[in-house]
């Protein structure tokens, strides 16, 4: 179904042209010549354009409210939400953070937004504005009603008044939130807000080194048992409890969940414990996960699994180690390298500390005094409850029935369970849970946001379903926008992931890259090896925003086809001499745009209607191809060229257009000086700038 612009324009006092203009301004993709929009974007525009909606808006989320609950949720949720909601009927969509801003709860700071009007700042704050302009007045301001003032400004007049005041939170960017940006999203201005939080564990390592092992072992041993007898649910993710402090473990073992979610901006993981057997020491994947992890910039800690087996040589793992950088503690270094069994379980309890101790030296924390952020580990759809994910909250408190948008997923919190499938109603920061009530499921490393209303939670995934739309439109190329990030001086680091058919070339190709000294920009090579790339590297290259380079190697299709879906530039060589010199290109901005000339057509010059002193009107036929308004001319006169213009103007008949085809007739305004005869061929190209890509 859909409704008509032009009624929607008249309901809201508009021209359509100004609905129009509004529509796109609110981030909906709507073409200039629609006519209609659909019954929900009408919705939606309808509520966020007129004012008098809003009442009845609010009335209709009661109605909705009242339905969920009813129906889903267990009884003593509904019982609380409505006392908390019983008598304020209109404030139910507000979340936490609003709560805060009303005025007058004692000891509770007010929100006070950047800059503030007297008049609000008044309203806030319960004091009489008169008062206000007086305090005012004494600091040296002359101050009217309707005065914005700053917040440092209302905050010394807070101080004077006695009333306790804090900085409200600015929305964040939508391309922030689109851009899975969590540093915006997580800024705290006041330290004071800040409280321990437990750790975000990842396990990563070489393939049937015992990572699902060490996790089952942990869980099986340490989950806090629940009312709801032990685990039942597998969500991805869950906590354990080791001296009274809270550990959370993502349940994906391997860093390729991990790195795929860093790819898409988001920050899941605190420390990595890197899983070794111990019988086996260091292989691939145990290179690339230490490389993940180092790229990250998270602590390390090892665990030396199947100290069990007969063949296992904890001594000689350190030593491989090692060579790759990670030195333990009894060999002079600084990582924490822990001799574990997964079947046996020593060792384990000893990890688990560990745990605890890199967790108090990287001082992780958050405020949970706040609205919860938080990104998405894995999501399905579940036939009972629709589309489901389970989130980590980064930081807040995420609540039941707080409105949500998670990149193109919106919804409400209608149902939350812990990872014992327990339904619980708050979520403190670090905790991993499961919620239902999304309008569809979102991707993993999505970022999630509480917002105020069903409303905004809508608009806002409508908005970046735009953005994500146009995004795919331009196309990004990696390697402009890495270009483009030297130009600006953003780029201060050039990662790049570098594979090579041999060790001697692959150290070859290091110690030269090594040599390439750039005032600006420094490269670092996040990732090597030797063979084909596989899609791990490209992950790792889309992860750090960074470059494959590929000597005398082959590109897999499926690695092909993950670079171009990931959007991440593979250079191939053959001569090491060409990959240097093209890095140092890069590096310097050398890559200036080139010129690329696009042959249009041929017209055949039948006859000069004018000739003036600065101009010549020619009359042609389009033998071949098009010629474009604008375009530039080669004269041929037989084989030779006897020189080049630019046409002024384009004429078919007599209305000027942009272009004439093949087989039609046209005018042409040109320059006198080229001198063009009946009989001349003229060659129409133009010359268009096109970035270099590599
Ligand atoms: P993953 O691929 O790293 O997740 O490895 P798994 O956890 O699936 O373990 C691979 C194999 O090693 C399984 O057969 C495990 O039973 C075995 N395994 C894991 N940890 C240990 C251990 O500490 N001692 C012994 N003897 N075997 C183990």
């Amino acid at each position: 179904m859909s409704q008509k612009i032009t009624e929607i324009a008249e309901k809201l006092n508009l021209t359509t042209k100004e609905l129009k203009e509004k529509i796109i301004q609110l981030g909906f993709d709507i073409k200039s010549n629609a006519r209609t929009l659909d019954d929900e974007t009408a919705e939606l525009v309808l509520s966020e354009l007129s004012e008098e909606d809003e009442e009845n808006n609010d009335k209709g989320a009661a109605k909705i409210y009242e339905e969920i609950y009813d129906k889903e949720l267990d009884k003593e949720i509904i019982k609380k939400q409505r006392k908390q909601t019983a008598g304020k009927t209109s404030e139910k969509d507000k979340s936490p953070q609003q709560e805060e801003e009303k005025p007058q709860s004692p000891n509770k700071s007010i929100l006070i937004p950047t800059v503030i009007s007297v008049k609000e700042f008044a309203e806030k704050t319960g004091i009489n504005p008169a008062k206000i302009i007086g305090e005012l007045m004494k600091n040296g301001i002359l101050a009217n009603i309707n005065q914005q003032i700053d917040y440092d400004t209302a905050a010394i007049i807070a101080g004077d008044l006695g009333i306790k005041i804090k900085k409200k939170r600015d929305e964040v960017a939508l391309e922030d939130l689109f851009a899975g940006d969590l540093q915006a999203l997580l800024k705290e201005d006041d330290k004071n807000d800040l409280v321990a939080r437990p750790p975000i564990i990842s396990v990563m390592g070489h393939v049937d080194h015992g990572k699902t092992k060490i996790l089952d072992y942990i869980r099986h041993a340490n989950v806090i048992d629940t009312e709801a007898g032990g685990i039942t649910q597998h969500i991805g993710a869950y906590q354990v409890e080791k001296e009274g402090k809270k550990i959370t473990f993502l349940d994906t073992p391997g860093h390729a969940a991990f790195t795929a979610m860093r790819a898409r901006g988001a920050k899941a993981t605190d420390i990595a414990i890197l899983v070794v057997a111990a019988d086996e020491g260091v292989k691939p994947q145990t290179i690339e996960a230490i490389n993940h992890a180092k790229d990250a910039n998270i602590p390390i800690i090892v665990a030396i699994n199947k100290i069990d087996k007969a063949g296992a040589n904890p001594e000689k793992v350190k030593g491989e180690l090692a060579e790759h950088g990670l030195q333990a503690e009894d060999w002079g270094g600084k990582t924490i390298m822990v001799p574990v069994s997964a079947i046996t379980g020593e060792g384990i309890d000893k990890l688990l500390e560990m745990i605890l101790l890199v967790t108090e030296m990287e001082n992780l924390k958050a405020n949970p005094n706040r609205d919860a952020v938080a990104t998405v580990i894995e999501s399905h759809l579940d036939k009972n409850l629709g589309p489901i994910a389970t989130v980590i909250i980064n930081t807040g408190t995420l609540r039941i029935m707080d409105n949500i948008v998670m990149g193109t997923s919106y919804g409400r919190i209608k149902i939350m369970k812990d990872y014992s499938g327990k339904n619980i109603k708050t979520a403190p920061p670090s905790t991993p849970v499961l919620i239902a009530g999304l309008s569809k499921t979102p991707q993993s490393g999505d970022i999630l946001q509480v917002v105020k209303d069903e409303k905004t939670a809508r608009l806002r995934a409508n908005q970046i379903e735009t953005l994500q739309k146009n995004m795919n439109k331009e196309g990004i190329n990696a390697g402009k926008d890495i270009i483009a990030r030297i130009a600006s001086g953003k780029l201060k680091t050039l990662k790049i992931v570098l594979k090579t058919d041999t060790k001697g070339s692959l150290e070859a190709i290091t110690q030269a890259l090594g040599k390439i000294k750039d005032k600006e920009v420094a490269i670092k090579i996040i990732h090597s090896g030797v063979g084909n790339i596989n899609e791990s590297d490209i992950i790792m290259a889309s992860a750090s925003r960074g470059l494959v380079v590929a000597f005398q190697i082959d590109l897999p299709s499926q690695a092909k086809k993950t670079a171009e879906r990931e959007q991440v530039e593979v250079l191939q060589y053959k001569i090491i001499y060409n990959l240097i010199d093209d890095i140092k290109k890069l590096l310097s901005g050398l890559l200036e745009p080139e010129i690329v000339k696009i042959e249009l057509g041929k017209v055949e010059v039948k006859k000069i209607f004018y000739s003036g002193k600065k101009d010549m009107i020619v009359g042609c036929k389009v033998t071949n191809g098009k010629i474009e308004n604008k375009a530039k001319a080669r004269i041929l006169r037989g084989e030779e060229i006897v020189g080049e213009f630019e046409i002024g103007s384009l004429k078919k008949v007599d209305e000027t257009v942009e272009e004439v085809k093949e087989g039609n007739e046209c005018g042409i305004k040109i320059p006198r000086k080229s001198d063009v005869q009946e009989g001349d061929i003229l060659e129409i190209y133009k010359e268009e700038q096109k970035i270099r890509t590599l």
